[in-house]
C-alpha cells in the first residue's frame, strides 16, 4: 500500500527517539500464513489473536523446540576484496527431545562447505530458498554429538552484511564493514537458530587486515593491539538479532567509567562531546531500573549509510551520525539504546509480533531517562513530539497494523515497522504509570526486569504477569479489558493520555500568528527556541504553503543551510510539497549523503508524488544507491522506479 500522509507533521516527526527500526513504512505483502499450525483456543479478542499459535516463530525455520543452540564460537576472516566473510561456526547444541536426529538452522545466501560433528563429516541439506526467510540448513546428527561445525562463507549481497569502500568512508582511506542483524539478517553472515526465543552466549575470532579494528556486541577492551585479529566473549546469552560486528579505522574514546565511544578519527571528538552525558543516561537507568547487567556500555558511530537511528547491540549500540547536531538535541537516540539494555536485550520479545514489549517498554523508559537527565520540559517536549508521531501511523496505517501484537505471519517484519509498538507501546505503559503512580509502576518495572531476565517472553505472558501483579493490587484502577483493548485492538483507546507541553503552546502561538500574517517571520520571538520547538514549528505548518512564505522563512532562517539533520529533514519535505525550488540542491545533497532510511524514505516518498518530483528522486537515488544500505535501497527502490 501506499501510505497517504494527511498533514506534514505525519512525514517527520519519528525524529528523536529511534531505532533498529526508525523507519515507518508499510507493504502489501500477503497475508499467507506459511505455518498452518493452529491454536484454537478462545479468547475475548478472537478476532486478532485467532489462528496465531502464541509463541510460535514464524520467522524461523529452526527447531529449538527439539535441539536448542546454546553456545556459538565463530572463526571469520573478513575479506574486503571479495565481500565476504569466510571461516566456521561452532553450534553447541541441547537436545530438548532426547529422540531428535536432526538439527534445523537459518541461512540465507550461505554457501555450506561442509558440516562436521564428533570430528566426522555429516549428511545435511539446504532447502529451496524462501524470498525472505532464507532457506533451511538441516544436519543429520550422529547420536552422541552435541555440537557441530560449519565450514561457511557469505555472499556479497549477504542482507545484513554491508561493505563500504574507502570512498564511503570519512577517513576515505580504509574500507568498512558493520552488520544489522534485527529483525531476520543474522542468517545472511551465521548459519544459526535465528529466532528471538534462542538466546545463546558467544565467542568469536575476527581475522581482518592488520590496519583495522574489530569490534562486537560482546567485550570490547578499548585497548586491544591493532594486530589484525581479535577475539570476543560474551558471556551473557542473547539472541542472534543482537550478534554484530564491525570493521574499520575505528578509534576509541573514553567518555567515562563505563562508556565510551569508537568511529573513524575524523568524528571521535564530536561524537564524545555529543554522547558525553551517557555515563550519566547509565547510572540515572540503573538506579531507577535495577542494575546494568552488562559490564560495560559503548557507541559505535558508523558512516552516514547506516539505514537506522541506532542499534542496541549489547555493550555496543550501533548509531548513525545523523545525530551528532553539536548540541545534544538528539541524544534521547542514546537513551533509547541505552534503555534497550532492560528491555530488548534482558527481556526480549519472543517472537516478531511481540516486538513491542522491545520497543514500548524501551520507548518508556527513553522518556524517563530524559527526563532524569535533562528535566521535565524535555521530557514534556518529547512526548508530544513521539504523540504525533503515533498520530501519523493511526492515520497512515491499515487498522491491522495499528495492532500492538500486530499479525507478522507471512510478512517479512523489516516491512511493518511502524511506530505502534514504540508509541503507543509507551503510551499504554504511560497510562499504568499514571493510573497506579509512578513508586508503584516503578516497583513493577524492578520486579519484571528481574523475574524476566535472559528470558524471551510473549505478550500473553507479560499479560499473565501484569494479571498476578498490578492488576491483582489495582484492581480499582485496571481492567483487564482495557489492557487488552490497548494491546489486541487498532486505534487508541479513548482518553488516553495526551501529553502537554507549554514549551510547545508558544510555538503555535507563533506559528498562527505568522500564517494568519499579523506578524512577519522576522518578528517571530524564536532566539531562545530549541531544536524540538523547530521541529514542532515545522511539523504542524499547513500542507500548502505560499513561494513567498517560504521564502521568508528561509530568509529569516535560513532552514535550507540547517547543519541539524532534523529540522534540514522536516524543512526539506515542507520544500518537497511545495515544490520550493531554492532547497533542492540541498535536498539533492542530503539524499546522496545520508542513508538512514527514516530520513531519506519520506522525502523519496514525497518526490514520487509527481512526475518532475520523481525525476530528481532517480537522479539521487541512481547516485547514492552504491552507498546505501541494501535495506535503504530495499525500502525506496519500489516507488522510485
Ligand atoms: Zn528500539
Amino acid at each position: 500500500m501506499i501510505i497517504k500522509y494527511i498533514i506534514v507533521a505525519a512525514l517527520a516527526l519519528t525524529v528523536l527517539s529511534g531505532c533498529s527500526d526508525d523507519s515507518s513504512s508499510n507493504n502489501n505483502s500477503s497475508n499467507t500464513a506459511f505455518n498452518p499450525k493452529v491454536d484454537q483456543s478462545v479468547s475475548s479478542y478472537e478476532v486478532t489473536k485467532n489462528a496465531i499459535n502464541v509463541g510460535k516463530d514464524y520467522h524461523s525455520f529452526a527447531n529449538p523446540e527439539s535441539i536448542k543452540v546454546t553456545h556459538l564460537n565463530l572463526d571469520l576472516t573478513v575479506d574486503f576484496s571479495k565481500k565476504i566473510l569466510v571461516g566456521t561456526a561452532q553450534l553447541d547444541f541441547q537436545k530438548e527431545d532426547l529422540n531428535a536426529t536432526q538439527l534445523i538452522l537459518d541461512t540465507r545466501d550461505l554457501t555450506i562447505n561442509n558440516v562436521t560433528a564428533m570430528g566426522e563429516k555429516v549428511n545435511f541439506s539446504l532447502a529451496n530458498d524462501d524470498s525472505f526467510l532464507g532457506s533451511a540448513l538441516t544436519i543429520d546428527l550422529p547420536a552422541e554429538a552435541d555440537s557441530v561445525l560449519i565450514s561457511y562463507q557469505t555472499s556479497p549481497k549477504a542482507s545484513g552484511v554491508q561493505w563500504l569502500s574507502p570512498e564511503q568512508t570519512a577517513g576515505k582511506k580504509h574500507p568498512f564493514l558493520f552488520t544489522q542483524a534485527q529483525a531476520i539478517h543474522a542468517r545472511s553472515f551465521i548459519p544459526l537458530q535465528d529466532s528471538p526465543q534462542v538466546r545463546m552466549t558467544y565467542e568469536a575470532t575476527i581475522r581482518t587486515p592488520k590496519a583495522l579494528l574489530a569490534v562486537m556486541s560482546a567485550s570490547n577492551d578499548p585497548g586491544t593491539e591493532r594486530d589484525g585479529v581479535y577475539e570476543f566473549s560474551m558471556p551473557q546469552p542473547i539472541p542472534s538479532y543482537l550478534i554484530a560486528l564491525s570493521v574499520g579505522d575505528l578509534h576509541f574514546k573514553s567518555m567515562g567509567e563505563r562508556t565510551g565511544v569508537y568511529s573513524e578519527k575524523g568524528i571521535l571528538d564530536a561524537a564524545a562531546a555529543e554522547f558525553s552525558d551517557t555515563e550519566s543516561m547509565l547510572i540515572a537507568t540503573e538506579k531507577a531500573f535495577g542494575p546494568y547487567s552488562w559490564d560495560r556500555y559503548d557507541l559505535l558511530i558508523l558512516p552516514p549509510s547506516f539505514p537506522f537511528g541506532g542499534m542496541e547491540n549489547p555493550r555496543l549500540s550501533f548509531i548513525t551520525p545523523t545525530v551528532i547536531a553539536g548540541d545534544k538535541s538528539l541524544v534521547s537516540l542514546i537513551a533509547h539504546e541505552l534503555a534497550h539494555s532492560w528491555s530488548g536485550n534482558t527481556v526480549t520479545n519472543a517472537t516478531w509480533r511481540d516486538l513491542w514489549l522491545n520497543e514500548g517498554f524501551t520507548t518508556y523508559l527513553t522518556y524517563r531517562i530524559m527526563q532524569m537527565v535533562y528535566g521535565d520540559e524535555r521530557f514534556e517536549m518529547e512526548a508530544v513530539l513521539g504523540r504525533q508521531d503515533l498520530q501519523a501511523d493511526i492515520d497512515a496505517l491499515p487498522a491491522n497494523d495499528q495492532i500492538m501484537a500486530i499479525d507478522l505471519r507471512g510478512r517479512d517484519p523489516d516491512d511493518v515497522f511502524s511506530n505502534i509498538p514504540y508509541e503507543k507501546g509507551a503510551l499504554f505503559l504511560r497510562e499504568l504509570e499514571l493510573k497506579v503512580g509512578r513508586e508503584n509502576f516503578d516497583q513493577f518495572l524492578l520486579g519484571y526486569f528481574e523475574k524476566f531476565a535472559f528470558k524471551s517472553i510473549t505478550t500473553e505472558q507479560f499479560i499473565s504477569y501484569l494479571e498476578q501483579t498490578l492488576l491483582k493490587e489495582h484492581s480499582d484502577q485496571l481492567s483487564k479489558q482495557r489492557i487488552e483493548e490497548w494491546i489486541f485492538q487498532p486505534g487508541i483507546p479513548r482518553d488516553a493520555h495526551a501529553p502537554e507541553s507549554d514549551a510547545f503552546s508558544i510555538v503555535d502561538q507563533a506559528r498562527d500568528a505568522w500564517l494568519e500574517g499579523t506578524v512577519q517571520a522576522d518578528e517571530i520571538d524564536s532566539k531562545k527556541w530549541v531544536v524540538h520547538q523547530w521541529l514542532y514549528f515545522l511539523n504542524n505548518m499547513p500542507e500548502k504553503l505560499s513561494q513567498k512564505q517560504l521564502a521568508d522563512l528561509d530568509k529569516v532562517f535560513a532552514l535550507t543551510s540547517s547543519k541539524n539533520n532534523e529540522i534540514a529533514h522536516s524543512w526539506l519535505l515542507i520544500s518537497v510539497n511545495n515544490w520550493y525550488q531554492p532547497a533542492f540542491n540541498r535536498l539533492h545533497n542530503y539524499l546522496t549523503s545520508i542513508g538512514r532510511n527514516k530520513l531519506v524514505k519520506p522525502l523519496y516518498k514525497a518526490l514520487s508524488q509527481t512526475p518532475e518530483g520523481k525525476i530528481m528522486a532517480q537522479k539521487a537515488f541512481a547516485e547514492a544507491r552504491a552507498g546505501y544500505h541494501p535495506l535503504t535501497v530495499k525500502a525506496n527502490e519500489g516507488f522510485i522506479q
